[in-house]
């Protein structure tokens, strides 16, 4: 398989950074990722590291993200997030958990999308599902089919106790592939 994936936002501290939590979107995404490239690359697979770390503002990260992605001839796009405004600090002993957007339910991404949540779900989250987003920027602007995976939340105590950046990358690949 030939598969670009990214980081999603600028690095943590920056401009345009993930969500900021009990952890940082963009220092675990871009741990998620480098770990889902590792995993790929060991398989064989050709992988392109799409991520930004010098956008000037929300919008050119997406814009340098896409110009990236469609610079390369692959079969799948991902974009890895964590989620934010579960508002759940001290934990209630439950996730709020892992969700998949892909543009729509024709997107040849969506049966992948379907995998990864239940990939994730096998770790202990709970699995909010498949999600179709036709104004996501990456989602609408890709050429390739692409899914844009929320692992968990960064402000849900429950979800960052269970959360590992290896176990994250591991089901996500085990799903792709
Ligand atoms: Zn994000």
């Amino acid at each position: 398989m030939r598969i670009n994936v990214h980081a999603g936002h600028n690095p943590a501290g920056m401009t345009a950074c993930g969500a900021v939590g009990l952890i940082n979107e963009s220092t675990e995404n871009r741990k998620v990722k480098n770990e889902v490239i590792r995993l790929l690359k060991m398989r064989n697979d050709t992988v392109y590291d799409c991520t930004v770390d010098n956008g000037k503002n929300q919008t050119d990260v997406l814009r340098k993200i896409v110009e990236k992605c469609n610079a390369h001839e692959v079969d799948l796009d991902i974009s890895i997030h964590f989620n934010s405004a579960a508002n759940d600090s001290n934990g209630d002993g439950k996730t709020t958990g892992t969700e998949v957007y892909v543009y729509s339910a024709a997107s040849s991404a969506a049966p992948f999308a379907a995998r990864v949540c239940r990939e994730i779900e096998s770790l202990g989250f709970k699995n909010r599902g498949v999600k179709y987003n036709r104004g996501l920027y990456v989602l609408k602007n890709t050429k390739a089919p692409a899914m844009l995976i929320e692992c968990c939340f960064v402000d849900d105590r429950d979800d960052v106790k269970l959360y590992s950046y290896e176990k994250m990358a591991a089901a996500i690949v085990r799903a792709i592939t």
